[in-house]
């Protein structure tokens, strides 16, 4: 482990969230969205820490990712359904299922004979799944289906889309001859238990993030960058520093440059607001955040010397309010350039 950059990942944090969060879904088994690389904290790493604290049901977007954790054995769910183009994967990762989305996905399927799936229903959002009228219908009639579920649009807000979308997954499943059912996503189980059916699918929660105000306190933060100082300096009176010159020293002060930008995640929404932090000490960036370097003030921080490493400031929601960003946002960017170390 040699790069100059590296994210700190706090391997007890996550299993605590997780407990948390499982403890907040009741009687409901708690499961884990794990799409996107396990939200750029390293999906297989991420997985096997779940694993190992009792979570058996994992969600990705594609079979791309389920192919990552196949060689883990857990059961995992493809978001996203099948397409023609997935089918010889599909049928040769025996614990992968895909959510079925679509009545051309539900045919695909049943066509294929190929077994359990989980299934998607619509119930307002209008982003993926099959109709609530479709399956009336009898779409899924003979179709194994293990888990329907479907997606809150609104979960972080008290919103009555909240309670129309539950009445609509209650009022569907009868129709359905599935073991489960589930409904939360990490602010849906923040709703409380109504939200929990069998199977919650927190994902952000997990990772720190804190979609409600529910969660606050309660989870934390798992990712940490951290990011050597390649250069100490001095600037005068006067003098400017980074592209356009947007900061101006007001007196002589000394600053550090990071080998941390915009490339690896770490975006130009922190110019003048973002931080990192040493023994306690808030070190404010200066100037432009660039693609691959931030400076630093460290006029009140003698000790720090090149080749020293600096942590971000980066409690997801401070730093969603610092960037603009959202916490999903800020952690599905963390760039490949990072060594991922686990602590705990
Ligand atoms: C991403 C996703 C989740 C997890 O959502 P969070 O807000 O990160 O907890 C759950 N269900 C579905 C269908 C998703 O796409």
């Amino acid at each position: 482990m040699d790069a100059p950059l590296r994210l700190r990942l706090d391997g007890d944090a996550l299993v605590a969230n997780y407990h948390v969060l499982a403890r907040m879904s009741g009687a409901a088994a708690c499961g884990a969205a794990v799409k996107a690389n396990g939200y750029g904290l390293g999906a297989t790493a991420v997985v096997e820490r779940l694993a190992a604290a009792g979570c058996r049901d994992f969600f990705v977007a594609s079979w791309a990712e389920a192919a990552v954790l196949a060689p883990l054995g857990v059961a995992v769910s493809v978001l996203h359904g099948v397409r023609d183009t997935d089918m010889a994967l599909a049928l040769n990762l025996p614990m992968v299922r895909p959510v079925l989305n679509s009545a051309t996905q539900v045919a695909r399927w049943r066509a294929s004979g190929g077994g359990r799936c989980d299934v998607m229903v619509d119930t307002g959002m209008n982003r993926l799944g099959v109709s609530v009228a479709e399956v009336r219908a009898g779409l899924l009639d003979g179709v194994a289906v293990d888990t329907v579920m479907s997606h809150l649009a609104c979960a972080d807000e008290d919103s009555v889309v909240n309670v129309r979308q539950r009445a609509a997954l209650i009022a569907v499943a009868p129709r359905v001859a599935a073991t489960r059912l589930s409904l939360a996503n990490s602010a849906g189980i923040a709703l409380g238990a109504d939200y929990a059916f069998d199977l919650t699918r927190p994902g952000l929660a997990l990772y720190g993030g804190v979609p409600r105000g529910e969660l606050a306190g309660r989870v934390a933060q798992v990712a940490t960058p951290e990011a050597q100082i390649l250069q100490r300096r001095v600037l005068r009176a006067g003098d400017s520093i980074g592209y356009n010159a947007t900061f101006t020293a007001p007196g002589d002060m000394e600053v550090a440059i990071l080998n941390i930008g915009y490339a690896d995640g770490y975006w130009r929404g922190f110019t003048g607001r973002g931080a990192a932090l040493a023994g306690g000490r808030r070190l404010p960036v200066l100037g432009r955040v660039s693609m691959d370097l931030t400076a630093i003030d460290v006029t009140r921080a003698p000790d720090l010397a090149e080749g020293d490493w600096l942590a971000l400031d980066f409690d997801l929601t401070q730093a969603a309010a610092q960037s603009g960003l959202s916490p999903y946002e800020l952690l599905v960017a963390l760039g490949d350039r990072f060594d991922r170390y686990w602590v705990g």
